[in-house]
Parts: C-alpha cells; structure tokens; sequence
C-alpha cells in the first residue's frame, strides 16, 4: 500500500529542481548514457523498464539507442511531464509512461533491461532499491540486464579541520567576545545529523572499507532491512579525527553465467592486491569488463551526492599507524521507513565511543 510516506516522498519528486539537479550532475547522467550505449547490443531492438523515470531522461537515452520499447514508470506527478516529452520527442511509440508505483503498474510482458537511477545519501538513503529488486522480481528475463549491475558503499575515518573551527572554534571569540557558552549547543546544532557536503581525499586519513556490496542481480530486500559491519583502519598519519565519511560507487556491468549453479551475477573479481592487510579497500578495484563506474568518492569529480560525514562533537587526535576499530550499523527507521538510522560505534587508544545519528 502506497503510505503517507510514500506520499510525501512522491511529492518532492513532482519539483523540477530536484531533477534539473540531478540532470546537471554531468558525472551522473553521462554515466548513464554511456553506459546505455556502452550495451546498445543488449538494448536494441529489446525491452526496457525504467524504474523512476522522472523526466524521462534515461528512457530516451534507451530509446535512441535503439529500444524496440521503454516502460517508463514514476509514482510522482513529474511523469506528466514525462510523457509530454516523450510525445514532443516523437517517441510516443516506443516509450510507454506509467504514472504509477512500479509495485502497482502492470506490464503484460518480460522485460530484456532494468535501467534506474535510484542511489541515495550514501548509497542506501530513500530505500529506492526495494522497488527496482520489485521490478527485477516482476519483469526481468532470466538473463536480463541490470543498469547499474553493482553497487558498492564505503566508509573511512576524515579529518577536516576547518570545518569544525567554522563551525565550533567560531563561538569562542565573536567579536572579541567569548561565546564558548555556545559551544554544546553549536556541536548538537552542527554535528548531530549526518551531513552532506563535499570533501576531498586530503580529509580522508587512510584506505576505505567496504560496508556493502550490492549486487543488483541478486540482492534481497531482507539483506537491505539492516546493514551492518566491522572496521578496522590504520591512520595513514597524525591528525584530528573529525569523523567518518561515507560514499558509494556503482558499475555498470554485464550478468555473466555462472554454468555451476545458473545463477546470473555480475563479473567482480577481488583483486587480493588491492585488500590491505586490514581489510580497508585499495582503490582502484579489480574490473575485468571495464565495466563503466560512476563514483562519488571524495578523490573523484564533485556529484550531488557530494559525501555523507558523521561528525564527532570532539575530534579525537590520533597519531600515525594508529588504530581506528569499530562497527556500523544502518537500518531502517522507524519513524518514517524513508529515513535511515546509523549506528557507529568506534574504538581508539583505549577509549570506546558510540554515536547514533538518522537521516531524515
Ligand atoms: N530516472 C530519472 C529520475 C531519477 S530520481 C533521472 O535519472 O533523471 C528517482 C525517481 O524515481 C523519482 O522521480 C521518484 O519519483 C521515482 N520513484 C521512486 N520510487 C518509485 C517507485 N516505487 N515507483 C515509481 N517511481 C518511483
């Protein structure tokens, strides 16, 4: 059943600017055109789903590389435009809008591709991926492919100086006058939610951890319910540790046959030269397809993803060499299934930290 939840979400999609953002995001929609063209064999003369058209944007990109037929489906009013452009573009006969949750829509027949930007706030934000495994479950042909094919997040420890004196050292002299009585409210103000902003790979203190790896071909919505992992980082260097980044890539890859079990999955290797002793992650990873990858990683072009940071209220100096361990959860809110809670709880020199956040 569509919930007031849902509603409220479908509803912000009905703006233009969310998706005039989006659009804009060269790193984002290139990416997926070339990785639409990049499988023009797999999508010419085939059938397509686009799992939350919005604008229309992918199912066009689908269409001109040839699709013999586009569902595009969105819940939110923005498929009335949608389907306006469709018919000022001539492709009325090739792609089909639906104005509809893709749990609801009906499509009467099997479908060769699922394309669909449904990424969040790192990675996981808006729990967008139930409905494409929705869709993967109800139309996809054995054998079909998945546009991204998999997803993968990541976490490492940051140090960011200047943004806690910005927001913190601030209070202590405005004016030449002391406001340090500012300072637990301008940390609960500052540093209570995650925040998304952009940094750089200087913040970042050493190799990220994969907290989870999708595979979009397999993955269930039972293992999205709750995420979770341990970490172990070692400090690449001497530093205040502000707090924790998360990111996420996604490939677009091809389902390879795996004649063992018949199972479709992705061809991603693990290059044991790129694990570190810690288990961290040394980019770049193994990708024997050269397989197109859309990051949002702090060393790589600004998106608008940017990054989700977790901030501490006080940093914690750590020297080089120094150990960071610690696990993260991430689960479900119950407040509104939208939203996310994240669970971090860390260890460093002997002191143990926990700090609970949600990304509302
Ligand atoms: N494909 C477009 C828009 C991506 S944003 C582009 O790349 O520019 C994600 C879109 O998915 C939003 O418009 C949202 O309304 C839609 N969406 C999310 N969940 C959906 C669902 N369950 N059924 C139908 N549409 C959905």
């Amino acid at each position: 059943p569509c919930t007031d939840f849902d509603m409220a979400y479908f509803n912000s999609y009905a703006h233009l600017g969310i998706h005039e953002e989006m659009i804009k995001d060269r790193a984002r929609t290139e990416s997926y055109r070339n990785a639409i063209f990049q499988h023009q064999d797999r999508i010419a003369g085939k059938v397509v789903v686009d799992v939350g058209c919005g604008t229309g944007i992918l199912s066009i990109f689908c269409a001109q590389a040839g699709a013999k037929r586009v569902y595009a489906v969105d819940a939110s009013n923005i498929a009335v435009q949608a389907n306006e452009v469709v018919k000022a573009n001539n492709l009325s006969d090739t792609i089909i809008v639906f104005h509809g949750r893709v749990e609801d829509v009906e499509i009467d027949e099997e479908v060769d591709v699922i394309v669909s930007e449904w990424m969040g706030y790192m990675l996981l934000y808006e729990s967008m991926l139930g409905s494409v495994i929705t869709a993967r479950d109800r139309w996809l042909k054995p054998g079909g492919l998945i546009l991204p094919s998999t997803a993968t997040l990541y976490l490492a420890p940051v140090t960011h100086p200047d943004r806690y004196s910005e927001s913190i050292d601030f209070w202590r002299n405005v004016y030449g006058i002391d406001m340090s009585a500012m300072l637990p409210l301008a940390k609960q103000c500052a540093f209570e939610e995650p925040s998304v902003e952009t940094i750089t790979g200087e913040n970042v203190l050493t190799w990220p951890y994969v907290v989870k790896q999708v595979d979009c071909y397999t993955v269930t919505l039972h293992e999205l319910e709750s995420v979770s992992t341990r970490f172990k980082f070692t400090s690449m260097m001497r530093a205040p540790f502000h707090g924790f980044a998360f990111w996420f890539d996604v490939e677009f890859g091809i389902p390879v046959k795996y004649p063992s079990n018949n199972n479709t999955r992705t061809a991603f290797v693990e290059s044991p030269n790129n694990q570190n002793t810690d288990g961290t992650q040394r980019k770049k990873r193994a990708n024997p397809n050269d397989a197109l990858v859309l990051s949002t990683a702090p060393e790589d072009p600004p998106t608008h993803w940017q990054q989700t940071l977790i901030y501490f209220y006080d940093p914690i100096e750590v020297e080089q060499d120094q150990v960071i361990e610690g696990s993260v959860t991430l689960s479900q809110s119950k407040e509104n299934p939208r939203f996310m809670n994240i669970h971090l709880e860390y260890a460093s020199n002997g002191r143990y930290f926990v700090k609970e956040s949600v990304m509302r």
